[in-house]
């Protein structure tokens, strides 16, 4: 039997582990966490929604809290994200622990953050734009920053941080240990790998164990004027909580009203709220205060909120792969979930790119509308064989 006492972390850590019911690794977890703890750089792939938090946060805690000196910092793409991860390292240091923490953020009032950086904090959590500001200002110094976590880089090279990155690096002592992990592994990915990694440890989940599996799928066909209506029946069919994914910003917003005049406990989040109103959109989700939530690909994407039992493409991702993101919102952690694509006509080339993507084998065969029938129950395999369908490179938020 695998258990975290194997690892002989130290006990504050241990006992948080156990309060936080985390009492077997996953096996991203274990296959990082001995290496990392070493002190080996990482380059980890696995799907979401398998532990990638604790697979570098185990190590990460278990180093501030073994030394007296060094800090850390792990950078995410998004701000939501940066507080996820911030919440779950402070929930393994322990909550009276002594070692101070600095949520580096954007849409958020600078004196609070000057304020933690004041503090002399030992992990620092944040977005790469932020991250910089605070670095040309002075007001933060990563000399003895010796750990670096780059948490779902792929989506940070999505969204344009490559050059961010870059300049953070800069200012971090060569002799560090980095973590970097990403859902898929594309060419520029392991480009940066070599630049910044030093003889990385490379760990990926093996997909046959991977809990994504238990999403069931189900692939609508429906023209354009009758996906809304579609889109309603398949919510009452339902119950739990949704969440359903649109093509822009303001569709968020039209969609939230939309829904809520029909009936339903709407809210949307996208990339152009206010800082305090996406905390609040979030928040009140997770404690389940409404059941639906309206989303773009990045407000959503990294977010963990276990009681998502149903992802809802009403529109493709612009991407093929943010389809992977996308349905990672369910089934976190080995729960069953849903997720289903409503699919137009004029979808055809995207849903065969995400097809290709999720089905490798099958590249070549028109997509087998068998296997994605209504309510088959058939998983479909994720293996994402390193091919480029429709990257994103250098998105806009949305
Ligand atoms: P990822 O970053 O790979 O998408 P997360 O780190 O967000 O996944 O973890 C997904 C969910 O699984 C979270 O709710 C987390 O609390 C839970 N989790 C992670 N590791 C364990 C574990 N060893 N035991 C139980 N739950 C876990
Ligand atoms: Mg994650």
């Amino acid at each position: 039997m695998n258990h975290f006492n194997l690892f002989e972390l130290p006990e504050v850590l241990n006992r948080a582990l156990q309060n936080m019911q985390f009492s077997k690794p996953t096996p991203i977890q274990a296959q990082t966490i001995p290496h990392a703890l070493k002190g080996r750089d990482i380059l980890g792939s696995a799907q979401t929604g398998t532990g990638k938090t604790a697979a570098f946060g185990i190590p990460l805690v278990a180093r501030l809290l073994s030394n007296q000196h060094g800090s850390a910092l792990v950078m995410t793409p998004t701000r939501e994200l940066a507080a996820q991860v911030m919440t779950q390292l402070q929930a393994m240091l322990g909550k009276q622990g002594p070692i101070k923490t600095a949520l580096l953020i954007g849409g958020e009032p600078m004196p609070k953050q000057l304020k933690q950086l004041r503090s002399r904090p030992r992990l620092l959590v944040g977005t790469p734009g932020r991250i910089n500001d605070h670095l040309q200002q002075g007001n933060l110094i990563l000399h003895d920053t010796d750990v670096l976590v780059l948490d779902e880089t792929d989506r940070m090279l999505d969204m344009g941080f490559t050059s961010q990155i870059e300049k953070i690096l800069k200012f971090m002592p060569n002799t560090r240990q980095t973590m970097l992990f990403s859902a898929t592994l594309p060419n520029n990915i392991i480009k940066i790998a070599e630049n910044y990694l030093n003889n990385p440890v490379r760990v990926a989940v093996d997909k046959t164990i991977s809990p994504v599996k238990k999403i069931r799928h189900d692939v609508l066909r429906v023209s354009e004027e009758e996906k809304y209506r579609k889109l309603l029946s398949e919510l009452d069919a339902r119950t739990g909580s949704v969440i359903v994914f649109v093509k822009t910003k303001y569709g968020t917003e039209k969609m939230a009203k939309q829904l809520s005049k029909a009936g339903h406990n709407a809210n949307a989040i996208h990339g152009d709220l206010r800082q305090n109103k996406r905390d609040r959109v979030i928040a009140n989700f997770r404690s389940q205060k409404y059941r639906i939530l309206v989303a773009t690909d990045v407000a959503a994407r990294g977010l963990d909120i276990p009681h998502i039992e149903h992802v809802i493409n009403y529109d493709l991702p612009h991407c093929a792969e943010d389809y992977i993101h996308r349905i990672g919102r369910t089934a976190r952690a080995g729960a069953d979930g849903s997720a289903i694509c409503l699919v137009t006509p004029a979808n055809a080339r995207k849903w065969n790119a995400i097809n290709r993507l999720m089905n490798p084998g099958a590249a070549d065969k028109k997509p087998s509308e068998q296997r994605y029938k209504k309510r088959s129950g058939k998983p479909s395999d994720f293996k994402n064989n390193g091919k480029k369908f429709n990257r994103c490179i250098n998105r806009k938020a949305a």
